[in-house]
This record gives C-alpha cells, sequence and structure tokens, in this order.
C-alpha cells in the first residue's frame, strides 16, 4: 500500500483536534496518510468531485450536518470505498443504522486503537470487492461479446446435440429457418431443414457422426445452394459430443461456375483448366467430345490418367515451362481423336494468375486446323499446279509469293524472287510501264495488258498479263496470272506471212491473167504473120528471099512459144490431155526454157534415143518443166548445170531434172510439196511452184520423187504413163497436097487479119469457104447454107454469139457435122470438145496445121 504513496483519506469531522488525534494514530500503526478534513456538506460534495480516494472517515455526529448523511452522500459515489464510522456516543441502534447506511465499521472515539486494522483489513476487503467486481464485468461482457459474435456471423449456424436437436443458433440461422429462438431449440435437424433429413442421400451430419470427422456437401435448400458443413465440437460442461452445421450460401459462385461452364460449353474448341499440380479443373463439352471422354473421367484428374501418352507428355513439358516462365505458348500437334480420325490440332497455352497475381494453373485451348491445313494445301496445289505463272505482289510490284511455274519460267528460285521486283522482271522497254499499270490495278480493281518478261538468262518472253487487286489478311495485293503467249505470237506471226503469201498469189494471178489476155491477141497476131508469111512462102521464087520469110516465121514460133510460157504463168490452162511425143515436144521448148534461166546456169537436154509417146496436157508438162528449172535456178545463185533428160522404163516415161545447187536437208526435203512452203525469203518464193508440180503429175496419174542432200544438189524424177495409142506424127505436115480438100467449110473468126488468111489458105488448098465475122452471122449463114456445109471452123471467144453456142446451135440441128474449135484463150474446152464432139486447135498454128487438123476430122 504504501508503495502507491501516501493513503489519500477523507475525513468528515468538525474536530480539527479529533481528526489529526485519529490520523496519528493511524501513522502510529504505519500508515503514511494524505488526508483532507470536511464537516459540512458541500465541501464533502466538492471534495469527492475533486479527488479519488482511497479511504473515508465518518464522524457521526456533525453540527449541521449528520454523519448517516455524509454515508450515503460517499455511498453514491463509490459503493466500495472503505468507509469507517467513528463516533463519541454509540449504540446499539446507531451501529445498525451505520451498517445500514453502508459503513463497512464503526468505532469509538475514545477507543481508537482498532482504527489501525480495521482500516487495514477494509482496505483490503475493498481492493477484493472491486476485484470480483472487476471479473463480473468481464464475464458479462465477454458473454456479450460471443452473443454478438455468433450471431454477426452471416452464415447460418447451429450446435446439434447427438440426437442432432439445435442446442444453440444463431440470428442468421434463425433468419434461415424463419423461426424464433424459442422455437428452434430442442428441435431436430430434420424437423427443422428437411431437405437435410438422414434419409437424405449425402447428409455431411450422418457423415461426420459416422466418421468422427468433418463432412460437407453441397444441398440446395430454401431455393438457394448451400455448401453445408458438419464439424464435431466438445459438448459443454458434459463430456457429450455435439456438432456445429454451417450452411454457407455458394448460390452466387455455383451460378457464375454454371455459368462460365456454360459459356465454355458454347466454344466450338475444345478448352481447359489445369491446376499447379496437373488436375484437370475445368473442361468444357467440345474437349470431352473430341476425346470421347465423360466429365467425371476429366475433371479432378491429372492429364496422365485419361489422355492420350503422347498428348499428356507434351502438355506436361510445356505445364513445366509455363510453371517456370509465365507467358504463352503455342504449338502444334497431331492427334487421333474419338472420331478415330488424325487431326491437325493448335495448341494455346497460357499460365493463369489468380486475382492476386499468383500463377494458379494453366489454360489451354485447342483448335482443330486440319480443315484449314487442308484448304491451304489444296490451294497451294491449285496455286502450284497452274499452268500460268502466277505472282502475288504489293503495289509497288514487291512479289509476295510466285508459283513454281513462275520459278521455271523465269529461272530464278522461289526466294531469290521473293527479294525481286516486278520492275526487275519485266524487260527494258516495258521499264515505264509497270507503274502506271500497277496504278490502274489499284485504282480499277483489274488490269488485262501484254508485256514481256525478261528470265534470267536474259531470254525475252512475251506474256499475256491478268492481274486483280485483291485482299490478304486485311491488306491490298495484286494476284497477276502470266500467260506465256511466246506460241500465239509465233501462230500470229505464221498466220500474218501465211496472209502475205496468199496476198502475192492472188498478185501473181492478176499478173499471170493479165499475161494471158496480152498472149490471147498476141496469139491470133502470130497466126496471122504465121499464115501469110506461108502463103508468101509458096508464092515466092526459091532464093534468099524465101529465107527471109522462113526467117521471119522461126522468129514467130519462137514469140509464140513465149506465149505459151506467158500462158503457163498465168497457170490458167485447162487439163486437156492430147497424144504427144514427149522428146520432141522438149526438144521444141528448149529455147523458151533457156530464156527462163540466167546466163551462168546451163541447160543441157538429154532426149531417150526411143520415142516416148504420151497422153498428155502439153501446157500444164510445160508449168511443171519450168517449175522445176526455175527451183533449181533458184538452188544456184552462183551459177550451175542443168540436166533433163528423159528415159523409158518399165512402161513408163521417166523425165529426171538434176541440178548442181545447194540441195536440201531432210527437214525440207519432207515438205517441200506442202503449199506454202518456201525457204526463200518473202517475196521471192510462194511456196506453191511443187505444190503445183505435185497436183499436175497426180492428175496425169504419174509420180514425183526428189534426191537431194545439202550441197549435192537436187534431182527431181518423174514418172509418167506411156500412152498405149499410136503415136502422132511428129511435126507438122511436110507435104500440103496430102491436105488438099473440095469441101464448103463454113468459118467463124472476128479478128479481121485472121480470117483473111485463114479464107485465103482454105480456098487456096481447094475448099470453098463461107466467112463469118462474129457468132451471130455463123449461125445465119449455117442456117441458110447448111445442106452445103461440110465442116465448120468456129473461133470460140466471138461478139455477138461465141463460138461455144454457135456450136451447140449447130448440134441442135446435126449431130455429127464436123467441127474445129480454134482458140487462144485458156477456159476448159474439154466439156465443150468431148460433150458437143468438137476438136481443139490451139492458137497461133499455122495454115498447114489447120489444114492438117482440117482434114482429120473430115476423115473422122
Ligand atoms: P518456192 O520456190 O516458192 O519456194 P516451191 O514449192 O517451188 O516454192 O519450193 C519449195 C521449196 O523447196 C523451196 O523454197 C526450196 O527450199 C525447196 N526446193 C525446191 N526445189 C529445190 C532445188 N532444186 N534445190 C534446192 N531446194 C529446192
Ligand atoms: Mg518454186
Amino acid at each position: 500500500m504504501s508503495a502507491r504513496g501516501p493513503l489519500r483519506l477523507l475525513i468528515v469531522e468538525d474536530s480539527e483536534k479529533d481528526a489529526r488525534l485519529i490520523v496519528r494514530e493511524l501513522e502510529r500503526h504505519g500508515f503514511a496518510v494524505s488526508w483532507h478534513r470536511v464537516q459540512a456538506e458541500r465541501e464533502l460534495t466538492e471534495a469527492l468531485a475533486s479527488e479519488p480516494w482511497q479511504a473515508a472517515l465518518v464522524d457521526h455526529s456533525l453540527p449541521g450536518f449528520s454523519g448517516p448523511a455524509a454515508l450515503g452522500l460517499i455511498r453514491e459515489r463509490d459503493p466500495d470505498l472503505p468507509l469507517i464510522m467513528i463516533s463519541g456516543t454509540i449504540g446499539e441502534e446507531v451501529a445498525v443504522e451505520c451498517m445500514k447506511a453502508g459503513a463497512h465499521d464503526y468505532l469509538m472515539k475514545d477507543n481508537l486503537l482498532r482504527l489501525g486494522p480495521a482500516l487495514e483489513r477494509e482496505l483490503r476487503e475493498a481492493d477484493l470487492r472491486r476485484e470480483r467486481r472487476r471479473n463480473e464485468q468481464a464475464v458479462r461482457d465477454s458473454a456479450r461479446e460471443w452473443r454478438t459474435t455468433f450471431d454477426g456471423v452471416s452464415s447460418p449456424v447451429a450446435v446439434l446435440d447427438r440426437e442432432t436437436r439445435f442446442v444453440r443458433c444463431n440470428q442468421a440461422m434463425r433468419r434461415f429457418l424463419g423461426r424464433s429462438l424459442q422455437d428452434i431449440l430442442g428441435r431436430t435437424c430434420a424437423e427443422l431443414i428437411r431437405e437435410l433429413s438422414c434419409t437424405a442421400t449425402d447428409c455431411p451430419l450422418c457423415r461426420m457422426w459416422e466418421t468422427g470427422s468433418a463432412a460437407g456437401a453441397v444441398h440446395r435448400l430454401r431455393e438457394r445452394w448451400f455448401e453445408v458443413t458438419a464439424e464435431p465440437v466438445p459438448g459443454e460442461g458434459d463430456s457429450q459430443q455435439r456438432a456445429v452445421l454451417v450452411l454457407r450460401d455458394v448460390t452466387e459462385q455455383r451460378e457464375s461456375l454454371h455459368f462460365l461452364q456454360s459459356l465454355m460449353d458454347t466454344l466450338p474448341t475444345p478448352v481447359y483448366f489445369q491446376d499447379l499440380q496437373g488436375v484437370f479443373r475445368l473442361c468444357n463439352r467440345c474437349f470431352l467430345q473430341a476425346l470421347g471422354l465423360a466429365r467425371e473421367q476429366v475433371i479432378g484428374h491429372p492429364g496422365a490418367e485419361f489422355l492420350p501418352a503422347s498428348l499428356a507428355e507434351i502438355l506436361e513439358r510445356f505445364h513445366r515451362e509455363l510453371r517456370q516462365s509465365p507467358g504463352s505458348q503455342t504449338l502444334e500437334t497431331r492427334l487421333e481423336l474419338a472420331d478415330g480420325r488424325p487431326h491437325e490440332f493448335l495448341l494455346a497455352l497460357t499460365s493463369y494468375r489468380g486475382p492476386q497475381g499468383d500463377i494458379q494453373g494453366v489454360l489451354g485451348q485447342a483448335s482443330d486446323i486440319t480443315e484449314t491445313r487442308r484448304a491451304e494445301e489444296r490451294f497451294r496445289t491449285l496455286f502450284e499446279g497452274a499452268a500460268d505463272a502466277l505472282f502475288i505482289h504489293d503495289s509497288e510490284g514487291r512479289l509476295l509469293e510466285a508459283n513454281t511455274e513462275a520459278c521455271s519460267r523465269l529461272g530464278y528460285t522461289r526466294n531469290e524472287l521473293l527479294d525481286m521486283s516486278f520492275r526487275q522482271i519485266e524487260a527494258f522497254e516495258q521499264a515505264g510501264l509497270t507503274g502506271p499499270r500497277l496504278q490502274q490495278v489499284i485504282h480499277q480493281g483489274h488490269a488485262l495488258f501484254q508485256t514481256s518478261y525478261r528470265a534470267r538468262d536474259g531470254s525475252i518472253i512475251p506474256t499475256e498479263v491478268s492481274a486483280r487487286l485483291l485482299k490478304l489478311q486485311g491488306q491490298p495485293v495484286i494476284l497477276s496470272t502470266a500467260r506465256d503467249i511466246s506460241e500465239r505470237r509465233r501462230a500470229e506471226q505464221e498466220r500474218d506471212r501465211l496472209e502475205a503469201m496468199v496476198r502475192q498469189s492472188q498478185k501473181l494471178e492478176a499478173i499471170g491473167q493479165l499475161a494471158a489476155g496480152v498472149a490471147h491477141d498476141f496469139n491470133n497476131l502470130l497466126t496471122a504473120i504465121l499464115g501469110y508469111s506461108d502463103i508468101l512462102l509458096r508464092k515466092l521464087e526459091p532464093g534468099a528471099n524465101q529465107e527471109f520469110v522462113r526467117q521471119i516465121q522461126a522468129a514467130c514460133r519462137r514469140a509464140s512459144s513465149l506465149t505459151q510460157g506467158l500462158l503457163a504463168f498465168g497457170r490458167k490452162q485447162p487439163y486437156a490431155p492430147r497424144p504427144m511425143q514427149l522428146n520432141a515436144w522438149l526438144a521444141g521448148m528448149q529455147d523458151f526454157f533457156r530464156r527462163l534461166l540466167r546466163e551462168d546456169v546451163e541447160l543441157e537436154i538429154q532426149p531417150a534415143a526411143e520415142p516416148l509417146p504420151l497422153q498428155a496436157d502439153e501446157a500444164q508438162l510445160e508449168q511443171v518443166l519450168l517449175n522445176l528449172l526455175t527451183n533449181a535456178r533458184d538452188a544456184m545463185p552462183g551459177g550451175g548445170r542443168i540436166t533433163v533428160s528423159t528415159s523409158r522404163q518399165a512402161g513408163q516415161a521417166r523425165i529426171t531434172v538434176s541440178d548442181t545447187g545447194t540441195g536440201m536437208d531432210e527437214a525440207t526435203r519432207a515438205k517441200i510439196f506442202d503449199p506454202f512452203f518456201t525457204t526463200k525469203e518473202p517475196g521471192k518464193g510462194t511456196g506453191l511452184g511443187l505444190a503445183v508440180v505435185w497436183g499436175i503429175i497426180q492428175r496425169h496419174k504419174g509420180s514425183i520423187e526428189v534426191q537431194s542432200e545439202p550441197g549435192r544438189g537436187t534431182t527431181f524424177q518423174i514418172r509418167l504413163p506411156l500412152s498405149a495409142g499410136i503415136p502422132e506424127p511428129e511435126g507438122s505436115p511436110e507435104n500440103p497436097a496430102l491436105l488438099r480438100g473440095h469441101e464448103t467449110v463454113l468459118l467463124a473468126e472476128d479478128e479481121e487479119a485472121l480470117r483473111a488468111l485463114l479464107t485465103a489458105g482454105l480456098r487456096d488448098a481447094g475448099y470453098e469457104v463461107l466467112s463469118a465475122m462474129d457468132g451471130r452471122q455463123a449461125m445465119e449463114l449455117y442456117v441458110a447454107e447448111q445442106n452445103r456445109i461440110a465442116a465448120v471452123v468456129l473461133d470460140i471467144v466471138m461478139p455477138q454469139a461465141t463460138g461455144e453456142e454457135v456450136l451447140l446451135a449447130i448440134r441442135a440441128r446435126r449431130s455429127d457435122l464436123p467441127v474445129l474449135l480454134i482458140s487462144g484463150h485458156l477456159q476448159d474446152t474439154a466439156s465443150l470438145e468431148r460433150g458437143a464432139g468438137a476438136s481443139l486447135l490451139r492458137k497461133p498454128f499455122t495454115v498447114a496445121e489447120l489444114l492438117h487438123r482440117l482434114r482429120e476430122v473430115l476423115d473422122a
């Protein structure tokens, strides 16, 4: 007590002397006292308010104030303050009164010896009282606190005894059950929560009693989801076990979990979550379907228990890596799935961080890219298999993709091309066009143009490009389809060449026609010159003058063969086969052929010894020789020799034309008879020459062969069937006497000079001549004199009516009248001759020839 300093003592006493006496007594007993004396009520009230006191001594009898009243005041203030009443006179009643008023002891003023021990005892007891009161308060406080806590738990909690009777329950439980405490306590769980009756499949209470340890389950109670846990606790006081039942509302979690699961189940790709131990915690329906598993086989199990070993291994490896360095990883893998087919998967794995940022596991997502891969493969095949070169490039022409065809055509590898731009691929002369073309594609979406590419080896490839603007991964790109048009170009050039040839041959034909026209008129003139010179020759005395006339005739014959050449060139001859002597004919043509050739080309003609009678069209045969000779000449630009020989072989006449020219290789040889095949430069050859030769020989039922080698010259061999008939007498008739006649002949010829010549010639030979100047006159004369007329000589081309018309008119009256047609023209008279039974005499002819042919028809 002294440790706490002097005892603070309040003394209610009217006598200062008595107070000191009291203090001295206490000090004598060992107290250190700090005291204060009051004697009036007001003083007491003030003193009580001013300071905490440790004890009070009150005098019973106070003037104007009473001890019991003072006691009352003090007790009001502090019920535990040690209080001792001191009285001068104290009787039984006073003592009782004092004790009632709250004094702990009382003492007589004259006997203060007991004061020290009494106060000491009182102080001790006051301490004990205070201590007890404090404890009681603490107990009260803790009970209240427990109550508040218990009620403050938001989850319904109850304590149940072995019989599942509710022993305690918190406010949340009361609210949950909707009953008052009185209504709950003592009732069983089955009565209060029907869903938790012990017959329920999974009652955590029952399980807890069975196992003796905590148990839990999720139950649907009162339309919500609760995690129900039961935990054993020792009973209060007695030894009986009790259970704490806690209902935790997990509706929110369950619903969000359900939502999450539904959300995941709608995903078309497998998705899952594995915790740090590799145990699968979540997966969606697609995941289960792909693996052909039930949810129970997956959830709560590590991958190794249900995944194909290879996949489990891969996942395990990735999980390790992701745990060490969190982030994302992707990998492609091929898996055989529940459908029994291999699938290509793209796995995307991401480490999962909880709300606190700690790694809690791995989220996985698998995309089935089988179709994508297949489509990619299909498109790659199409792209690579295209016959055209395909390029994908940007708007600047930089190449992004090129197919195999593009690479092989240009001679670059794909990687080389991908470093290049169109400016490097297009030929130099296209350089300025690349940019504008790209612009066109960008603005119009497409473009079609022709260009040329330059391959690595420098070769130029004419190309047609169809370019299109496309979008690839959101970026504008251009797809250029490039077609090699070299072939087409060649074909176009070939066509141009053929067109040029056709033009050329048309030109030749026009020239031919012109030449033939000139030849016709020229023939008439030559016939007249020949005729008159004939007459002149006969009338002249033998001598020098006769020789001059013969020279005129020789020149005329040369002129005549020139006309034949022109006619041959005109290629207009009809097929008019006639008996002929090949050797004699050839000899006659010699001069004409020579004129065709140049001075530096020698022509040698070697006729066979025996006669070679043929049934042939002389004009056409002439053309055959003409063509062969000009070709031979052309093959000998530096000059040389051409040999034409004839021979008889196996019933055939053979004509051989050889030259010492350049010769031909096999490729050329194979094509020479094709129309329009020529090796000559444009404008020089038509390629028609040998085609015409071929056609003529075919018509004559003959054959033609060629032997040639480069540098060794060329030999053509023609075989023609020998004619079975008696060969025609060769040459012009030498004995005019044999050719005379006396018959009346109708002569129709529009060319006056010729008509006069022929009339004179015929009359000279003894004939009577009726001459007509045109077709109509001829018909009139015939009608008038038909009984006298023995033969008719008809020019074919005449005004008023043609020789043909006149002939038909005559045939209408007389079918057997001998008719001789004379013509310098080129039209086909074969049908006329056959159909109308007439013979043809080609202009120019001599009078002797006319007389000879006229006798023939008259005597036939
Ligand atoms: P063209 O004379 O207009 O070229 P041809 O049909 O007459 O047409 O001849 C075809 C080609 O045959 C000639 O261009 C030439 O190459 C070849 N040829 C014909 N005859 C001879 C020859 N005697 N010697 C060499 N080549 C010849
Ligand atoms: Mg030719």
